[in-house]
């Protein structure tokens, strides 16, 4: 199968409209022409996954492009965005028709539920690679930075932490394994990790409130970190607020924490919000994140007002940590 056709049968259907659509030209030009309103300012990012290293060796390709788009998109959801667009460069040792088909579901699946079309992309043999670029709208001026938390801020995160990161560990101690365990509460960890999906909702609803937001890719404590360093400012955060599901506590008890405080790949969305206007924001909104701390003026993290030394980060850290 030759290259164009490769295109032509796997990723041509996924750059179908549905209705008024803010791309002009899709697939099969020297560009992508996607008309940006004048109210609104272009948000795009990139993100590449290569294997063995951001996704595990013969990792399902329907899982995979799954996951390659929501990694992307959760970036849009950081900045409150709404997403309409991605490119996809995808680099692979050989057009395996299985694979491809498999791959396409997934990005199809993922591009349906965030309301994303493929505008283009380019195709090359080597090493599997895929590289997705996605582009989304906000209201001009309103893109949510890193730099903007202020001392007195409270710290908030959604949904629940280290899922993603515990999900990890079974994948890799036996690979091949997929979603279909038979324990409820390591299916539920692993589901996270393959099916994550961007808080865009979340995202949007905190435009005008949040002082400042991030995803959490990498962990909690790395995570927010950037913020603080972007905004010049320290935070305090209380372990016991953490957000943890049951299935994780279950799983690894007083680890946990560990894994919500250190591990990556939940796609949570942590915010920074003046106290004034959380309290007034609609609870519907409310109800999807939890309170963890408050940003303070003095530079640095802490837990239950002990400085996050340099050891204590590399002790979590070292289980942990992935590449890039
Ligand atoms: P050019 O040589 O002008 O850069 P290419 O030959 O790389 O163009 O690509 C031809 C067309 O096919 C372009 O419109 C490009 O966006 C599209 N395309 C290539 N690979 C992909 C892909 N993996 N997914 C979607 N569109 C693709
Ligand atoms: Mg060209």
């Amino acid at each position: 199968m030759g290259e164009f056709e490769l295109i032509r049968q796997y990723f041509m259907p996924l750059a179908r409209l549905h209705g008024p659509h803010s791309i002009l030209v899709g697939p099969g030009d020297d560009c992508a022409v996607q008309r940006v309103p004048s109210d609104s300012d272009l948000v795009f990012s990139i993100d590449t996954l290569v294997e063995g290293v951001h996704f595990p060796l013969d990792y399902r390709p329907d899982y995979l492009g799954w996951r390659a788009l929501a990694v992307a998109t959760s970036d849009l959801a950081a900045m409150g965005a709404e997403p309409v667009s991605y490119t996809l460069a995808l680099t692979l040792p050989e057009a395996d028709e299985a694979w491809l088909c498999g791959l396409a579901s997934g990005l199809g699946k993922a591009a349906d539920a965030f309301g994303l079309m493929l505008a283009g992309g380019d195709t090359t043999r080597g090493p599997l690679v895929l590289s997705i670029q996605v582009h989304g709208l906000v209201p001009r001026g309103a893109a949510i930075l890193r730099s903007g938390a202020r001392p007195g801020d409270l710290v908030v995160v959604s949904g629940t932490l280290g899922d993603a990161g515990a999900a990890l560990g079974y994948l890799e101690s036996r690979s091949g394994v997929d979603a279909q365990s038979s324990f409820a509460d390591e299916a539920f960890v692993l589901e996270r990790y393959h099916h994550p999906v961007p808080r865009l909702g979340l995202g949007a609803g905190l435009r005008g409130l949040a002082t400042s937001a991030i995803d959490i890719s990498d962990g909690l404590l790395a995570d927010l970190g950037h913020i603080l360093e972007a905004s010049s400012v320290g935070a305090n955060i209380e372990r016991a607020r953490v957000p943890v599901s049951a299935a994780l506590t279950r799983l690894k008890g007083v680890e946990s924490l560990d894994y919500a405080l250190h591990s990556g790949d939940d796609y949570e969305l942590c915010a920074t919000i003046p106290e004034a206007d959380w309290m007034g924001a609609p609870s519907l909104l409310k109800q999807q994140f939890t309170v963890i701390g408050v940003v303070e003026a003095a530079p640095g993290l802490r837990l239950d007002g002990a400085a996050v030394g340099s050891e204590s980060d590399a002790i979590g850290f070292d289980h942990f940590r992935r590449e890039l």
